[in-house]
């Protein structure tokens, strides 16, 4: 049995090993594969494993060997799963892996907005304390915590969990999500949207990218948030519009963003927000600590071993 990696170099850039994958098959590994070679490199393989490697219509057309197709992340949206259930072939996804490293990655974002570390250290290695006239300085304003309000919209696992690190820091919580959940209810207080612009210092996003969240950060819901406030953005670049954050960052309403994620990746040279104050962008690493690449490659083999066994699990088109 064949079994072809399209893509595989984001999850195993060489610190973890595809021998699961080996165990079960011939495994062919590609760490990238352009748009015109997709077909070939599948040719007659049953088991196709992508992760950003686009799998359409047609590709399931012409490789009528395909009997299964794992995606190496959470979102399957570069597979047209429909198209694969016509086939009879089933579609896994990764349902959760990361969650404790996306939330500590939030506060990785906050903590450099509250006390820039990484320039002030390099402040110091270019000898601005050297020749300081006093025992201390900084060159940003440094910001406390304890007492502020975080705003999370999308209470699921990444926002609850980032409520749970928010909560240590001594930060009051608030939460927005379209379905309330019970057992949520002890990390944070779920308000309404307009309430939790109105009353976040930081306002961090955790929904999913869905047509009724696209840009639900735009000028309007910027309007309504505190002066000054702070924007994280983990999980999805559209989430946000991008010209209406960079030009509230540059009059000062928001005071800084940190964003793991933009609308386009990687980042195209003219997204606004590069030249934009106070803005700190990091490229779609959350996800990446090598213990949660560890857990993505190991729910990967578990649901190729089990779709071998006849009893598939993760399926997201059955
Ligand atoms: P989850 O499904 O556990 O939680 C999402 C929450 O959003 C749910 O509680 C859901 O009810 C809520 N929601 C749905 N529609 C909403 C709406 N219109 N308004 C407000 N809330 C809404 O998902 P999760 O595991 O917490 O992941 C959250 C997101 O994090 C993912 O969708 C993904 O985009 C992102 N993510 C990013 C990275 C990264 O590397 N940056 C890695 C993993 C996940």
């Amino acid at each position: 049995m064949k079994i072809v990696i399209l893509d595989g170099y984001t999850e195993n850039p060489g610190d973890l090993s595809w021998d699961g994958f080996a165990a079960l098959g011939e495994l062919t590994v590609y760490d990238r594969t352009p748009a015109d070679q997709i077909l070939s490199r599948i040719g007659d393989a049953e088991i196709v494993i992508t992760n950003k490697t686009p799998l359409t219509r047609e590709t399931f057309a012409a490789c009528p060997g395909m009997r299964y197709v794992g995606v190496l992340a959470t979102g399957y949206n570069v597979v047209d799963i429909e198209a694969a259930k016509e086939k009879g072939i089933p579609v896994t996804n990764i349902p959760t892996y990361g969650t404790t490293a996306v939330a500590q990655m939030v506060f990785a974002l906050l903590l450099e907005i509250c006390h820039h570390v990484g320039d002030h250290s390099k402040a110091v290695h270019r000898g601005e304390w050297t020749s300081c006239p006093d025992f201390c300085f900084w060159n940003t304003p440094l910001i406390e915590l304890a007492g502020k309000t975080m705003g999370i919209i999308g209470f699921g696992r990444i926002g609850q969990n980032t409520a749970q690190i928010a909560r240590a820091f001594g930060l009051r919580v608030l939460a927005y999500d379209e379905y309330p959940n019970d057992a949520a209810r002890a990390l944070g207080d779920y308000v309404t949207l307009d309430e939790l612009l109105a009353q976040s210092d930081i306002v961090s996003l955790h929904c999913p990218l869905f047509p009724s969240t696209e840009g639900i950060i735009n000028k309007d819901s910027i309007a309504k948030m505190k002066d000054g406030v702070i924007l994280i953005n983990t999980s999805r670049g559209p989430l946000v519009e991008q010209a209406d954050l960079a030009q509230a960052l540059n009059s000062g309403k928001v005071y800084a963003a940190g964003l793991d994620v933009v609308a386009t990746e990687p980042i195209r040279a003219d997204n606004p927000l590069l030249s934009a104050k106070n803005c700190i962008i990091t490229p779609h690493i959350a996800w990446a600590p090598k213990e949660s690449r560890a857990r993505l490659m190991e729910i990967a083999v578990n649901n190729l071993k089990a779709f071998l066994e006849q009893k598939p699990v993760n399926v997201v088109n059955a």
